[in-house]
């Protein structure tokens, strides 16, 4: 039992997408998140924390299909998280909202620093 979690936590979020899908997928979204819109060609730093969303979350039955599947940034794909959208656009909606909410917590945190 704990051996399977294990080997699905090293697997990844996404264990059956294998490395050939999810370069269609960056290639198709040009490396940028669809979410933020952060360039992931621009810099290392941002390539490294390119991820693949299901935009219907796999853990609540979205298929892994490449209509259901878009580059997402590490920060955007914590955000949206397991929520279920009625399409892309308002799940993109939601997390540019919730990144707005938490710029404005972090520079009232830098203020008062
Ligand atoms: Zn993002």
């Amino acid at each position: 039992m704990a051996f399977k979690r294990l080997k699905k936590f090293f697997a990844g979020p996404t264990p059956h997408l294998s490395r050939e899908d999810a370069m269609k997928i960056f290639k198709r979204d040009h490396f940028k998140c669809h979410y933020c819109g952060l360039d992931g060609l621009h810099r290392f730093e941002n390539w490294l924390i390119l991820t693949i969303d299901h935009i219907h979350p796999h853990a609540k039955g979205g298929a892994r299909t490449l209509d259901n599947l878009v580059t997402a940034c590490q920060p955007c794909n914590v955000i949206k998280g397991k929520r279920i959208f009625k399409s892309a656009q308002e799940a993109k909606a939601y997390v540019l909202a919730k990144r707005e909410e938490w710029r404005q917590a972090f520079q009232e945190q830098v203020k008062a620093a």
